[in-house]
């Protein structure tokens, strides 16, 4: 549950979005101005193959016409991504293949030849070299992106745009690239046995978090469920490390929410922990919404498969409503440089749920699910090696 002292932090950040987001979507704009992208990508439903109307079988006088493409800034995640649009006469049928040995992303133009255009155009050399413009048949034509270096489905998307004669743009092909996120190395083997874990149960000391109708507070809950994940983990021969073993405030009383966040990361980062996984409790208006969510913010390719893996083990063992796995910008799993996931069990606003939460036995429970969720993710990690 998000505070009230962290209330001001997010209308803070909420200015800068205003300040600096919004004029660069305009910026943006000024290519294409209906595109389907307000949410950061890596919830973005990826489009592989794009379509937009039938194509005439005969020869076509469709054609690519021009080509363009800009580097848009998100002030506020500090990622970037390049926007390449390519316009055509009329409408086409995209489909799209990451090719590894270029590493390439090969667009296949279904309808349309390639018209009077550069053969090639330079891209800003970080997130794409070139893309170079290729004639298939007397109807199809191909868009080969060079990239610096292979990319994953999850990096990129494909869409079209139907013609906008109100503002003077025709059909258009559109290709978004995610900037790589920094490469580190991570070599994860099966088995809990000697990894660090960092366990952070939320709030504590002066902050008791959300409280639910029969006063039953986040930060009990919280640190009683770490307190067994701990005992669990070292049962199984991890090294756990916790941001807080009782009811105190991390960093001190009363500090300003980022230096009480900062400390929590700060137990993570330098203790090199494989692993970092922040406990909380959530709580809204309506006291009969429910259930558990998982976050994690895209730092590498295990982010996201810790929170399935975590967000799974929950729901398997706790058995509440599963509400899913989301990307958030939540400070100590942007801030954390390992593999980290913000939980929230429960919510203590539901009085069904917070009886639930503050029973040992379902303590127990949730703890036997994150701990199945580490688990089952360092046998999955393993399996996808080292890397990113
Ligand atoms: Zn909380």
């Amino acid at each position: 549950m998000l505070n009230l002292r962290r209330f001001r932090s997010i209308f803070l950040s909420l200015l800068l979005f205003m300040m600096f987001f919004v004029p660069q979507i305009s910026m943006a704009e000024t290519l294409d101005n209906n595109v389907p992208d307000a949410r950061p990508a890596a919830s973005v439903p990826i489009l592989k193959s794009a379509i937009s109307l039938p194509v005439a079988g005969a020869a076509t006088t469709n054609q690519l016409n021009s080509a363009r493409w800009l580097v848009h800034k998100d002030a506020v995640e500090g990622t970037s991504k390049l926007r390449l649009v390519i316009d055509t006469s009329d409408p086409v049928i995209v489909s799209s293949t990451l090719d590894g040995n270029g590493p390439q992303l090969v667009l296949d133009i279904k309808g349309a030849v390639v018209g009077d255009l550069d053969d090639s155009i330079t891209l800003d050399g970080q997130i794409a070299e070139k893309v170079r413009f290729i004639k298939k048949d007397g109807n199809n034509s191909q868009a080969i992106v060079d990239l610096p270096a292979m990319i994953d489905d999850g990096d990129y998307k494909v869409f079209t745009l139907k013609s906008d004669t109100a503002n003077k743009k025709s059909f258009r092909v559109v290709v978004d690239i995610n900037k790589p996120v920094p490469k580190v190395v991570y070599n994860f083997t099966p088995g809990l046995r000697n990894k660090v874990i960092v366990i952070d149960p939320g709030h504590g000391g002066s902050d008791p978090g959300a409280i639910g109708p029969n006063k039953v507070q986040e930060k009990t809950v919280t640190l009683g469920v770490a307190q067994k994940v701990k005992a669990m983990l070292e049962n199984a021969g991890a090294k756990v490390l916790m941001t807080r073993q009782t009811d105190v405030d991390v960093y001190g009383p009363n500090a300003s929410a980022v230096d009480e966040l900062k400390a929590r990361t700060i137990v993570a980062n330098n203790n090199k922990a494989d692993v970092f996984v922040s406990i909380h409790i959530n709580a809204f208006s309506n006291p009969t919404v429910g259930g558990t969510a998982t976050y994690y913010y895209q730092k590498s390719n295990y982010d996201a498969l810790l929170a399935t893996c975590i967000q799974d083990g929950l729901v398997a063992t706790g058995g509440l409503q599963d509400r899913g796995t989301y990307p958030a910008g939540f400070y100590v799993i942007k801030r954390t440089t390992m593999p980290s996931i913000l939980a929230e069990l429960g919510f203590i606003s539901n009085p069904a749920e917070e009886k639930l939460l503050s029973t040992y036995q379902f303590q127990q429970q949730m703890a036997q699910g994150i701990v199945q969720g580490l688990d089952k993710f360092f046998s999955q990690a393993a399996k996808r090696g080292g890397g990113l």
